[in-house]
């Protein structure tokens, strides 16, 4: 039987031991060769109800629950991601297109964050600060916030959602998710894992962890209603452009993780054969798709004549196809319009610089599938089309001859997502991270701009804003904070040494 994105989903599905969902009528197609892989419905104004009053009833109970049993429930979750991997991972490349090991790498991604949440539903801590009143303690103590909502984007189907669902599970909140209406299925298989996870901890509350599928109109609902403490938010800027007022309208919190236009400065002393791998997979990685992608590149003009002749070469040979098969490096876009978009750059481009690549390819094996050649644009300027994120596959190439010059032309960007520098010189990579270095909330040396790690806090400055998620302290996104201050003593000395002693004045 020839090759199906419809079967093998079902295969996964088989796999997880559910049934794949068909009725609905949100579809999910497959990048990989455009047809219907399943569908599930889309919720309405009455399921939305339903499901934020179950979350605000769960979140009720759960805040009272002590973080290390929180921490247990997470713990079997990464269980039932560690059993499924295969199936999850090959579900992601399935519906979000990426290659396998790239698929397969972000269940990773989910696994680790459960172990990173395990660990610290016991290291939930508050400081203790010294006052200036006799016979008085202070401290911090933190809460549980109440029920978050998560908005996520295609390309992170699944990850995402679970550095903030494992956060904020551990913190004492309920979740409530919507995917990307591009891909529901990995959201639904989630869901059924993590229900898994839930009956095999036994008291957990219904309504802990809620999915509701649609577009753009249920992401504006969870934004406007007040029951949701925290809407924390993945996609491009112009959703979070969008988003944040109506959120910031009642008051709410955002954790907003939207675009980023990354750059790399290739300095004199740079290790070429380092730099060049690391060029190529934060490039076309992802098929280019990635909040962290490369797509700005500031090579010195030493060095320039010597790396992009070989930047060309491994971009004409780089192998585009299905992100199944073994050697594929770079999968499909995510539908007709990414394509259009990434040929409207190029073309504008064309009026600055030399493009190489963008071609179409594939049409006539899969015509509903929109594979691309990456594209390599050599810039004399860092015109307005370089200073715009195209969701697809082209680095634009500029020359620099002066490292501040070069800073400054990376952080001229509107967004300040991530951002690396190759060199041998310390004084160079300190200056890059120091204070008039990188404004981006990622800063890297020798390695490039993709593919973090949970263990840090993730997220960018600027128009990519300002929302930090994952490792270090962002848990503290999650959770209120309270000011304690206990006076033990038998007096009521006042802060400031204000005097006011009642009784006291002349009456
Ligand atoms: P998108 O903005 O089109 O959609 C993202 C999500 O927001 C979807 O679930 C969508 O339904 C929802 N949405 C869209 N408009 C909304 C609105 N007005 N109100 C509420 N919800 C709304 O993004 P996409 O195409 O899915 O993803 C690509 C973009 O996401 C890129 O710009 C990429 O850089 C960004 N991204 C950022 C990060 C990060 O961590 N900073 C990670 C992944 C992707």
């Amino acid at each position: 039987m020839s090759f199906s994105t419809a079967t093998e989903a079902r295969a996964t599905f088989e796999a997880f031991g559910i049934p794949l969902p068909t009725d609905g009528d949100l579809v999910s197609r497959s990048p990989i060769d455009g047809q219907e892989m399943g569908r599930v419905g889309a919720s309405d104004a009455a399921s939305l109800e339903a499901v934020l009053s179950r979350a605000e009833a769960a979140f009720r109970i759960w805040r009272n629950v002590p973080p290390p049993r929180r921490g247990e429930l997470v713990r079997l979750f990464g269980d039932e991601l560690r059993a499924n991997k295969d199936a999850l991972g090959r579900l992601v490349t399935l519906e979000a297109g990426k290659i396998l090991p790239e698929g397969l790498g972000e269940v990773q991604e989910m696994v680790d964050i459960c172990d990173f949440a395990v660990g610290l539903s016991r290291q939930l801590y508050g400081l203790t600060i010294a006052t200036e009143r006799p016979d008085h303690r202070m401290m911090e103590t933190w809460h549980p916030l109440g029920v978050v909502g998560v908005i996520s984007a295609f390309n992170f189907p699944v990850a995402v959602w679970a550095w903030n669902a494992c956060l904020a599970l551990v913190c004492g909140d309920s979740v409530v998710w919507k995917p990307s209406e591009k891909t529901p299925l990995t959201a639904y298989a989630v869901g059924a894992l993590f229900a898994r996870a839930a009956a095999k901890f036994g008291d957990a509350p219904e309504g802990l962890v809620e999915i509701v599928q649609g577009g753009r109109g249920v992401g504006e609902a969870l934004a406007d209603d007040p029951r949701i403490a925290l809407v924390s938010a993945t996609g491009s800027t112009r959703m979070g452009r969008e988003l944040g007022p109506r959120v910031a309208a009642r008051f709410g919190r955002t954790l907003l993780e939207l675009g980023g236009n990354n750059g790399m400065i290739v300095c004199p002393s740079a290790d070429l054969d380092l730099a060049e791998r690391a060029i190529a997979f934060a490039a076309v990685g992802t098929a280019g798709q990635r909040c962290t992608s490369l797509r700005r590149l500031f090579v010195h003009d030493s060095v320039y004549d010597t790396l992009v002749p070989r930047l060309r070469a491994i971009w004409a040979q780089i192998p585009v196809g299905n992100p199944l098969d073994a050697g594929t490096l770079v999968g499909p876009l995510i539908d007709g319009e990414s394509f259009a978009a990434m040929r409207r750059a190029l073309d504008e481009a064309a009026m600055h610089g030399t493009v190489q690549g963008g071609e179409h390819l594939h049409a006539d094996e899969h015509p509903d599938a929109w594979y691309a050649r990456p594209a390599l644009v050599e810039m004399s300027e860092q015109s307005d089309i370089v200073l715009r994120e195209t969701f697809a596959p082209i680095l634009y190439v500029m020359r620099y001859s002066d490292l501040d010059d070069a800073i400054a032309r990376h952080n001229a960007s509107a967004h300040g997502l991530s951002s690396s520098i190759f060199t041998t010189d310390l004084r160079e990579a300190e200056r890059f991270m120091s204070a008039a270095g990188s404004d981006c909330g990622i800063v890297n040396v020798n390695i490039g701009p993709s593919g973090a790690e949970i263990g840090g806090a993730f997220g960018g400055e600027k128009e990519t804003g300002g929302g930090r998620e994952s490792g270090s302290d962002s848990w503290r996104a999650y959770m209120r904070r309270a000011t304690n201050t206990i006076n033990y003593g038998r007096d009521l000395p006042l802060a400031q040494g204000i005097d006011f002693q009642i009784g006291k004045a002349e009456g």
